[in-house]
């Protein structure tokens, strides 16, 4: 061949003789394998690096046809096109597949060039395959780990959509179910009597509790969807915490439970949708009623400490056990339900609140002991510049 001629013509000058080296750079290299076939594809040379990939010894693998190295779908098919299109062209590369002498498969890059003599005959083949089995494996799994997590998105996606067109299709029904109970009671079809009258303030309960949970799917599906906006002002938090524990009142009243209002500087104000805060603290403040038993106490507080604000909702109630802390706040988690606590929700309630606390770039977390009581914390971005408004 004319290129080795022309190398092995700059060999002298090194003092090495030229075939020599030839044969010991061959051997040596160990990150390719590099062998010679004959004509018909018997192996006729191995080196260093084919022993390394494909774990045969020289002795065991010299004499044998080279299909022995590709798995059993293509052992019949792939060798003898490969090395027919390399007589025909010089030389062919493929990618793909081979087997290792424990059966083991490697994924490797492989060229095979045919050898002429000076007369053009056809007397064999260099073949030098790289190990690309790693890059392989680690393409395959970034591959395998993004159509995962596109399928878990679309299946989020379908599930919160899902989710939105059923609550919004069963709202409809229900309000004319509340709606026409209250006609109803109110005797615009005809006289009722008392014993109706209880019936129908239950039919009308169930409708709203019915409702509640549908309300809570919604705005779960909602924010999962990515679908809700945030209304951010400045919030007055002590006005939230008073407006919170007005509407809280009847609720622990009648489960005799005192609810009390700790420190809360005024002026303490959050960057915040004023809405979604409230939603969140009576929702903290109706589980801590729901959850203390009678004659428990209930205290809502708030505060600032940097550039946060904090709101906390403390009880004296059943409280949650360390290893269920961090379950509550998945969405339809409900703890000690067995319990008879009169509180029938969703189990969505803290998921929600969560969900809406990071919205609005804050946080809510919990501190519990078990029939010690619970702490629920609130906390927002503070609004630090006070601007020239009325704010107290
Ligand atoms: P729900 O109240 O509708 O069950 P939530 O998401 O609001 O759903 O609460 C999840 C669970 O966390 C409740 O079922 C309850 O077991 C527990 N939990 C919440 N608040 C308290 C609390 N203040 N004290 C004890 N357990 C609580």
């Amino acid at each position: 061949m004319k290129t080795g001629a022309a190398a092995r013509a700059a060999v002298p000058d090194s003092g090495i003789e030229g075939p020599g080296l030839y044969q010991l750079l061959v051997e040596s290299v160990r990150d390719y394998a590099i062998f010679a076939l004959d004509a018909k594809g018997y192996v006729v040379t191995w080196n260093r690096g084919a022993e390394r990939f494909k774990g045969y010894k020289a002795h065991e693998i010299i004499g044998k046809h080279f299909s022995t190295f590709y798995p059993p779908e293509d052992a019949d098919t792939k060798p003898p096109l490969e090395l027919a299109i390399a007589e025909k062209e010089g030389r062919v590369e493929d990618e793909g597949w081979r087997v290792r002498k424990d059966g083991s498969r490697l994924w490797a890059n492989v060229i095979i060039t045919a050898l002429r003599d000076p007369s053009g005959k056809l007397i064999g083949f260099a073949k030098v395959t790289r190990d690309l089995t790693e890059r392989r494996l680690a393409e395959q799994k970034a591959l395998a780990d993004a159509t995962r997590l596109a399928e878990v998105e679309a299946a989020n996606r379908a599930k919160a959509d899902f989710l939105a067109a059923m609550s919004h299709e069963l709202r409809t029904p229900l309000n004319a179910i509340g709606g026409y109970a209250e006609l109803l009671k109110m005797g615009v079809r005809g006289e009722v009597n008392e014993q109706q009258k209880e019936d129908l303030e239950r039919i009308v309960m169930s409708q709203r509790h019915l409702l509640g949970i549908i309300n809570d799917l919604l705005n779960f599906s909602r924010i999962e969807a990515g679908k809700i906006s945030y209304a951010v002002e400045p919030v007055n938090l002590p006005e939230v915490l008073d407006a919170v524990i007005q509407m809280i009142g009847p609720l622990a009243t009648a489960k005799n439970i005192e609810v009390r209002r700790g420190d809360c500087l005024a002026g303490t104000i959050a960057i915040a949708d004023r809405a979604k805060v409230e939603q969140i603290i009576i929702n903290l403040a109706s589980n801590a009623v729901s959850y203390t038993e009678a004659g428990g106490t209930v205290t809502v507080e708030c505060g600032a400490d940097g550039d946060r604000v904090w709101a906390r909702v403390s009880d004296n109630g059943i409280g949650i056990s360390a290893e269920k802390l961090e379950a509550i706040f998945e969405p339809f988690v409900q703890v000690g339900r067995t319990l008879s606590t009169g509180h029938h929700g969703t189990g969505l309630g803290l998921a929600i609140s969560r969900d809406l606390a990071r919205g609005m770039k804050g946080d809510l977390a919990v501190e519990s002991r078990l029939g010690e009581g619970s702490v629920f914390t609130l906390t927002l971005p503070r609004r630090l510049k006070p601007e020239a408004t009325g704010d107290r």
